[in-house]
């Protein structure tokens, strides 16, 4: 194995990502995480998380991820910072394109995640960042008594909603329909505060804005088509996510909407490569689902080197 650097390599440092290197490294398997930016995730833009056992009261995101590193760095895991652009597998030896160099592994584990959603409309690129945004824990607090939207029905958006609330002076929630995806204690503690109003059955067709930043959007009733225009500080969008696979759609089977696909022990397409968390197609995706998955496409890693080696 001397063209081999690593017994696995996982791509990707969230809850996922570091639950499989924990168990590689604990089990004694020359183990790499390769990191595009930050190691923790999408947990790391959550402000708390009141769902993952062992926490009572929940706890910060980012407090739980750098949990996690501790965890993994007592059983030496080694890491590195990169983005890996490509994968090929060399008579059973995986091959990782890492910004300009190559990182050799007998297993992959694939824990990349997903990123927000996209709108797709007028007006979202040209003020991201000028009113527009993905993640109201890192820029709620630029909006204090001004008026924000958040776009979607979902867990997040509802989250999200509340968590503006502790800045911004009115919380709009608009929603292609009259009812919500979100779990009903989300919704309840949303009915329940006087800073939000919903706007049901309404899309946004285009965000409005001059140079000092977005003014405005355009808002479509979805039973009538009728417009009207919405005066904002500020959008968040939080209409979902989109699995960060697109470097490996030659290389391994994804559901259409780009998920990667595995059979229920985490294998993917390609023998010896795994795929674990919100990348994988799967039924939920929370931090204690990709924790599971990570657990299990650890093992079923150690076990094809296992058989690898005989
Ligand atoms: P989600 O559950 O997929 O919800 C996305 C929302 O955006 C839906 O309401 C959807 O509308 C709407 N939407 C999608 N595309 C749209 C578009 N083009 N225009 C307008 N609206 C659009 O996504 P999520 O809220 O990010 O949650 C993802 C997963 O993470 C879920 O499993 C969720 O339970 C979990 N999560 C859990 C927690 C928690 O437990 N504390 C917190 C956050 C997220 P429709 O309803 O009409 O489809």
């Amino acid at each position: 194995m001397s063209q081999t650097d690593f017994d696995v390599v996982i791509i990707g440092g969230g809850p996922a990502g570091l639950t499989a290197g924990l168990y590689s490294s604990r089990a004694k398997l020359r183990t790499l995480l390769v990191e595009r930016m930050i190691m923790g995730g999408q947990v790391m833009t959550t402000t708390k998380v009141e769902n993952y056992p062992g926490f009572p009261g929940g706890i910060d995101g980012p407090d739980l991820m750098i949990r996690f590193q501790e965890h993994c760095q007592e059983f030496g895991l080694e890491t590195t910072t990169g983005e890996v652009s490509g994968l090929r597998d060399e008579d059973g030896i995986k091959v990782l394109t890492v910004d300009d160099r190559e990182i050799r592994g007998r297993a992959v584990i694939i824990t990349t995640g997903a990123e927000p959603a996209k709108l797709n409309i007028p007006g979202e690129q040209e003020f991201t960042g000028r009113g527009v945004s993905y993640c109201a824990t890192c820029d709620g607090a630029f909006f204090r008594e001004q008026d924000v939207a958040i776009v979607g029905g979902g867990d997040t958006a509802v989250e999200e909603a509340l968590f503006l609330t502790r800045f911004a002076r009115k919380v709009y929630i608009i929603h292609r329909r009259d009812e919500l995806r979100a779990t009903k204690v989300l919704q309840d503690r949303a009915q329940a505060n006087d800073k939000i109003e919903f706007l049901w059955n309404s899309s946004i067709q285009e965000v409005v804005g001059d140079n000092s930043g977005m003014t405005s959007v355009t808002l479509a009733d979805t039973q009538n088509d009728s417009t009207r225009e919405l005066p904002l500080h500020g959008l968040f969008i939080a209409i979902g996510v989109t699995p960060k696979a697109h470097f490996l759609t030659e290389v391994l089977d994804l559901d259409p909407d780009g998920h990667i696909l595995t059979d229920a022990e985490c294998r993917t397409s390609m023998p010896g490569v795994f795929a674990a968390g919100d990348v994988r197609k799967k039924i939920l995706k929370q931090i204690a689902t990709a924790v599971g998955d990570a657990a299990v496409a650890a093992i079923m890693a150690e076990k094809y080197l296992d058989n690898f080696e005989n």
